[in-house]
């Protein structure tokens, strides 16, 4: 993973704007945001993608999941929010760390 963006970012050696962190995830801003908010949500494990995930990730991705409302609602989300996982290339993804895009605002765009 030593050439892995998200890596760097969770060691700490590519700077970011971090929201909130724990023992398993990590959130910070996207640097070209698509929305008035646009979070992106990392596993602290690197995973490249949803097809990489498996048993032994239960935990993490249910500890994102529920975390996701909670991160919305302190962005000033009260009305809903939109959440995007690309996977593959086939999907756009571009960055392969899973995360999990967290938008919301005025201007939330397609589904891009
Ligand atoms: P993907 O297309 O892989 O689902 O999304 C990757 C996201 O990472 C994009 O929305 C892009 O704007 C964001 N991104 C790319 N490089 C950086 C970076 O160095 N820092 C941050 N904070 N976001 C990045
Ligand atoms: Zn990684």
């Amino acid at each position: 993973m030593s050439d892995c963006l998200f890596c760097k970012i969770l060691a700490g050696e590519i700077p970011s704007d971090k929201v909130y962190e724990d023992d398993k995830m990590y959130v910070f801003k996207d640097l070209y945001p698509k929305a008035d908010v646009h979070l992106l949500a990392i596993p602290r494990v690197h995973i490249e993608s949803l097809n990489e995930v498996s048993d032994e990730h239960d935990g993490v991705i249910a500890h994102m999941m529920k975390q996701l409302p909670k991160l919305a609602k302190e962005q000033g989300l009260e009305d809903g929010f939109r959440t995007i996982i690309n996977t593959g290339e086939g999907g756009g993804q571009v960055v392969f760390h899973l995360h999990i895009h967290l938008l919301g605002g005025k201007n939330l765009p397609g589904f891009q």
